[in-house]
């Protein structure tokens, strides 16, 4: 309930004014977010890599007004491409792209071809792109999307949210052969019609998920900070006979940065999700639904404590 109240509050323009004049100033957004510039992002990025770990770098916004905003935000993600290839981190951080911040809902040709453009910037900075996966009435356009793309750029991950009924089905039919597939809970509301609504639901279909995944042919990354899961999936690799490189946990800035650590230093791939720009709004009101003690943690940065 408390959840809903946070994710429909991160969709009401009253409470981003709220929340983003509050007098808490940058620090409490700053554990989830790299910052709102491009040089903020690297500086995480460089210091991440540093760590052994891997990166996916998200510029924050989404759900765009129109097509001029689209396409900037391409644009953004373009030049961000080169200067990863430039700064040779092109082997260490790929991109996160969602499709509603290039214009999907609102021009699918334009968003199409943005993100034919950000994939081939990706290629020339020895990189890859995935796409993440929103409301559950976006899935079967982001999946047409990741299906078109893959002809041209086979290496597009794609992502599916254990969350919706239909998850173990979606992982059924992208484990093949190079296949890049993000196995996450779903950060969204989504109504009990297309999702499971219980937590120990979600959790057993994120198992299931991880069971065809692990056992299938495609590159599994393993999208979750959550401990039992964590350790389902070793279990898994080694049951289905998987080397390190063939699969990979991925985690949040901000969130469980030991564990990420421990996992790299044991061997295990890596990779933390860094999400930067202005937009931080949403964003941050879903790390806040994710963990009722963040909004207590919220609330005494607001208060000055
Ligand atoms: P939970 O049961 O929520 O958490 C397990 C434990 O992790 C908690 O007990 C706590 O210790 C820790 N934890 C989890 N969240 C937080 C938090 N916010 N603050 C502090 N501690 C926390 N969702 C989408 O819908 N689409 C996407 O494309 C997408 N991409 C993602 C990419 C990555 C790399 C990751 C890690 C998540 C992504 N998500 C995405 C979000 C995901 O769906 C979940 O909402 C989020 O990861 C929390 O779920 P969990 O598996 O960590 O389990």
């Amino acid at each position: 309930m408390f959840r809903q109240a946070l994710l429909a509050a991160s969709r009401s323009g009253g409470a981003r004014r709220i929340v983003e004049t509050a007098p808490f100033g940058r620090d409490v957004v700053r554990r989830f977010i790299a910052g709102e510039t491009v040089d903020d992002a690297f500086g995480v990025t460089q210091e991440l890599t540093g760590q052994g770990l891997l990166v996916t770098l998200d510029v924050l916004g989404e759900y765009v007004g129109d097509v001029r905003q689209a396409t900037a935000t391409a644009d953004h993600y373009v030049e961000l491409l080169e200067r990863l290839g430039g700064s040779g981190l092109g082997t260490r951080a790929e991109v996160s792209l969602k499709p509603s911040a290039i214009g999907q809902g609102i021009d699918d040709d334009l968003a199409l071809a943005s993100a034919q453009r950000v994939c081939q910037a990706a290629r020339a900075a020895s990189t890859t792109v995935t796409l993440d996966m929103e409301e559950h009435d976006r899935v079967d356009a982001t999946l047409a999307m990741a299906h078109e793309l893959r002809r041209d750029f086979p290496d597009v991950g794609v992502v599916v949210q254990s969350y919706l009924r239909r998850a173990e089905e979606y992982c059924a039919d992208l484990a093949y052969e190079g296949s890049r597939v993000r196995l996450c809970k779903g950060a969204y509301a989504a109504p009990e019609a297309v999702a499971f609504t219980d937590r120990a639901e979600v959790d057993r279909s994120f198992v299931r998920c991880m069971k065809v995944l692990m056992a299938g042919k495609g590159h599994p990354m393993l999208a979750t900070h959550d401990p039992r899961l964590i350790e389902i999936a070793g279990a898994l690799a080694v049951l289905d006979g998987r080397d390190a490189e063939t699969f990979e946990y991925q985690m949040l800035y901000g969130i469980r940065p030991q564990e990420q650590r421990r996992l790299a230093a044991r061997g295990d791939q890596v990779r933390v999700y860094v999400a930067y720009g202005s937009e931080w709004y949403a964003y941050f009101m879903r790390r806040l639904a994710e963990r009722p003690a963040n909004v207590g943690f919220f609330i005494r940065s607001v208060a000055g404590r």
